[in-house]
């Protein structure tokens, strides 16, 4: 990369908007960035509009973080705009990495998310049951929306990505480690996570015994002790399936990690290693040397799982093996 100011850009697709509050929480680092880059797009900060970014010549942008999952039509056009314009893409947050909750609304389709949100809503009045239609016909013209699709992408199910800052939002040490890694010209090999090669676990202070759960709490129904792995006192913590970065910060403040961090290294699948995890621990607790366990029995504790897909793919449903609920059309 060339000594000259690098030309950064930020934009927000299918998200809270967190991630954007992140680049905020920098606090001084912020002039760091200031100092080595000219910001040259980012929507929720600056005025510039789309037509500004379609005037840059390809590669005009040194680096672009995207956040979001893909949704609608005009986020995967500016997705592949911006992969365009940029030498460098970096799908940042667990949005635009592996869907993140945005991404639970695969568990629906369009027609089952429109009826919930615009007919069955209880907060709801549409007599007439409107729906937003990409064209609207009215007096002054044709009023044009985005598509919304029936499924919500990653953002390398969109265009080609280079790196991965995950987290929801993604630490700001990560954040930051990643701009000295850019001003350095240091970044690891293309398609790399940002962040670094051990699971939740791996950075949690609490003690472990590999001992075997028979009831699973929700956060609520317990006060855990905050020296006790959450896992073994029955409180599900995504930790052995995610990767770190944060510090455990979630387990430093007695509540289990949910799993924002995405799949951890070499672990194909968020959900599934979350999955196995877990029944390498459930069990009857107490009954010493039972080793198998009727169809009934299995059925019992699996149950004790409330909301399976919302625990165990909150973060990662479009980008794992399922993707979505099958669309019967
Ligand atoms: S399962 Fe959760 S509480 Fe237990 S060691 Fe891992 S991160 Fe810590
Ligand atoms: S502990 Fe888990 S949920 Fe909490 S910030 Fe870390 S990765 Fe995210």
């Amino acid at each position: 990369m060339s000594k000259s100011k690098l030309k950064i850009a930020f934009y927000w697709a299918a998200s809270c908007g967190g991630c954007e509050v992140a680049v905020l929480d920098l606090n001084e680092k912020i002039l760091d960035v200031v100092q080595m880059a000219d910001i040259v797009f980012w929507p929720v900060a600056m005025d510039i509009k789309y037509k500004d970014v379609e005037v840059m010549p390809d590669k005009h942008i040194d680096i672009t973080f995207f956040n979001g999952s893909i949704r609608n039509s005009e986020q995967e056009h500016m997705a592949t705009m911006l992969r365009q314009k940029s030498k460098t893409l970096v799908a940042f947050g667990s949005c635009a990495h592996e869907g993140s909750v945005p991404g639970l609304a695969n568990l629906s389709d369009k027609a089952e998310v429109f009826d919930q949100v615009y007919i069955k809503d209880r907060s709801t009045v549409n007599p007439n049951g409107v729906t937003p239609k990409t064209e609207t016909c009215v007096k002054e013209g044709t009023l044009k929306l985005p598509e919304f699709y029936d499924t919500v992408k990653t953002l390398d199910q969109t265009v080609d990505v280079d790196y991965y800052l995950p987290g929801c939002p993604p630490p700001t040490k990560l954040i930051a480690a990643a701009i000295d890694a850019i001003a350095s010209n240091n970044l690891p090999p293309k398609g790399s996570v940002l962040a670094p090669l051990k699971a939740v676990c791996d950075e949690c202070p609490r003690k472990r015994d590999n001992k075997k759960i028979g009831k699973i709490y929700r956060v609520y129904e317990k006060s855990p002790d905050p020296d006790i792995c959450l896992l073994e006192q029955g409180i599900l913590c995504m930790g052995p399936a995610t990767r770190s970065g944060c510090g455990a910060q979630c387990l430093n403040v007695n509540m289990p990690c949910t799993g924002c961090g995405g799949k951890a290294p070499n672990v194909p699948e968020q959900g599934a290693a979350m999955i196995s995890a877990l029944a390498s621990i459930l069990g009857y607790d107490g009954v010493e040397g039972k080793e198998t366990y009727t169809e009934k029995e299995i059925e019992e504790l699996i149950n004790q799982v409330k909301d399976p897909a919302g625990t165990f793919y909150m973060y990662s449903l479009p980008a794992s093996i399922l993707k979505r609920k099958v669309i019967k059309k």
